[in-house]
């Protein structure tokens, strides 16, 4: 693979932060970057893309109160699961969509849970 070199900054601590995590995996700043960037355009281009149709899952963190059941009964989701842990419940949804489809679903759903995360698939 070729490479190119160039200077970036960064603030103080996510250096220190990269640095440690090299450290710790005992690989480069470099790969660590480069997987880390890869992940980051893959996700905000392919994926983001509205004539995209998306599969991914949607992993959501929420209160055991919390009713998400009229989240879960929509076209975007194929399937669901709902688990609970002590005080919280975990609900794993796959979606399939269009980009803005589920950037959509995701801010919905991110309204009635603390944690709310989307792993996009294909
Ligand atoms: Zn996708
Ligand atoms: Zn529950």
């Amino acid at each position: 693979m070729s490479v190119k070199r160039f200077g970036v900054s960064l603030p103080r601590e996510v250096a220190e932060a990269l640095d440690k995590m090299a450290h710790d995996l005992g690989v480069t700043r470099s790969e660590i970057v480069t997987h880390a960037l890869q992940e980051y355009i893959q996700e905000k281009t392919a994926h983001h893309n509205s004539t995209h149709q998306c599969i991914g899952v949607v992993l959501a963190l929420s209160d055991s109160g919390v009713d998400l059941s009229d989240l879960l009964h929509r076209d975007v989701v194929l399937t669901y699961s709902h688990m609970h842990l002590e005080q919280t419940c975990l609900t794993v949804a796959v979606v399939r969509g269009d980009g803005s489809q589920i950037a959509r679903y995701v801010l919905e759903i991110s309204r009635k849970s603390h944690t709310v995360r989307y792993v996009p698939l294909y």
